[in-house]
């Protein structure tokens, strides 16, 4: 295994190694998403959470899921005006998800409870709400930077509202670089419109001795990345012959409770806030690849002739800039998919070498065989 750290090449050989690079925001592919001013709610989340620093002006939140409403609720207790918060989930969805209730109840009730009270909390806060929007689009001032956000409401009128930074959000998936590097066997999941990794209950890989926790395996939410976790790292002390079988098992019983206890839960949040069907047709002058600036409009071109996203690649350049497809990677796929009529599943995802982050000709240099252990 080779890594980088403090600007250093390392290198170590390894009986097992446990990825843990957890999860990423599903890209927005909106008209004017790469438009200044423009960011995702957990980009907004961290820049508060971790340096206090918040947008200027007024904030639209837009989009769908658990954490619009953290952010939100966030926001107002440290008294951060938001202008307006543009929920796109679609109608009919709490009904769909009545039947779910109960079994969440019953596995994860502090996570619903907390659930329950940040939708309260938005609900009294005056921040006006606008429900089951869609058609979203960012729209520039004369600076270049975001003046406001247009979209169609419930009713199917056309609306605009003024915003000086907006805020994305559609659910979180796997970061998939390190476990599609390794070339482990990957799943679509069709409720949450992205790929993981194919894992055993110890979250071991097709790629033996190969384990992944947490977030990167399939999005469960942090308790249950902390019980795959341990459960990983008593497959990974059973693999290496540290632990034996009926002791791994043993000591695996609360931790397989508790992610199936959260499981329960995720099954109610993936009805309750599915992952949007546009993804798979956005407008053509949005942007998909944002490193190549690649819009949907070039894509679509080639799809229908592409057998999967490798061969795009080569056609329209997208996925081949320094964040080797990680903003891009899904929406290349569903585009393709659903330009071919087929699901995700049979197209598959990009090709992802390495280095999977840009490192310079020094470091690498710097990987001698003496670094290896
Ligand atoms: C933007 C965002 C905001 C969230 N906000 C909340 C929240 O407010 N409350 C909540 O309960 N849950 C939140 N979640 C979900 C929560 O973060 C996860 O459920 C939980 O952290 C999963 O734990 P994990 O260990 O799998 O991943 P993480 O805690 O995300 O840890 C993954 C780590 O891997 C590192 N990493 C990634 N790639 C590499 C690489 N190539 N090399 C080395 N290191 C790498 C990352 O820097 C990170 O430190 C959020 C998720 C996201 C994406």
């Amino acid at each position: 295994m080779v890594w980088s750290e403090l600007g250093q090449a390392r290198r170590v050989r390894a009986r097992a190694v446990l990825i843990a690079t957890g999860a990423m925001e599903r890209p927005v592919p909106i008209p004017g998403w790469t438009l200044p001013g423009v960011t995702t709610v957990g980009a907004v989340q961290v820049a508060l959470k971790q340096a206090a620093v918040y947008p200027r002006g007024r904030l639209v939140i837009v989009g769908s899921g658990p954490l619009p409403l953290l952010l939100a609720a966030q926001l107002g207790a440290a008294r951060i005006p938001v202008a307006a918060i543009l929920d796109t989930t679609p109608p009919g969805r709490l009904t769909a998800a009545m039947a779910l209730l109960p079994a969440a109840a019953l596995g994860a009730p502090d996570t619903l409870r907390k659930g329950l009270a940040l939708l309260r909390a938005r609900d009294r806060s005056g921040v006006p709400v606008w429900r089951h929007v869609r058609e979203v689009c960012a729209e520039a001032g004369p600076d270049g930077s975001v003046a406001a956000v247009r979209f169609r409401s419930v009713s199917g009128d056309e609306e605009r509202i003024e915003a000086d930074a907006v805020a994305l959000h559609e659910g979180v998936v796997p970061n998939p670089q390190l476990t599609r590097l390794v070339g482990a066997d990957h799943r679509w999941h069709d409720a949450q419109r992205c790929f993981h990794p194919v894992t055993d209950s110890w979250g071991e890989t097709s790629a033996a001795g190969v384990f992944v926790a947490g977030d990167g395996g399939g999005i469960l939410g942090a308790r249950a990345a902390e019980a795959s976790g341990r459960l990983a790292a008593l497959g990974v002390a059973g693999r290496i012959g540290r632990l034996g079988e009926s002791a791994c098992e043993f000591r695996a019983t609360p931790w397989l409770a508790r992610r199936r206890g959260e499981r329960s839960l995720r099954r109610l949040l993936d009805a309750l806030y599915p992952a949007p069907d546009w993804i798979a047709t956005p407008e053509d002058d949005a942007i998909v690849c944002r490193c190549e600036e690649v819009t949907a409009g070039a894509l679509r071109a080639v799809a229908g002739n592409a057998a999967g996203p490798n061969q795009a690649k080569a056609y329209a350049r997208c996925g081949m800039g320094p964040c080797q497809g990680r903003m891009c990677g899904l929406t290349v796929s569903e585009m393709i998919a659903h330009a071919n009529g087929v699901s995700p599943a049979a197209v598959g995802y990009f090709r992802i070498r390495a280095p999977i982050k840009p490192v310079t000709v020094d470091e690498l240099a710097s990987l001698s065989d003496e670094s290896a252990a």
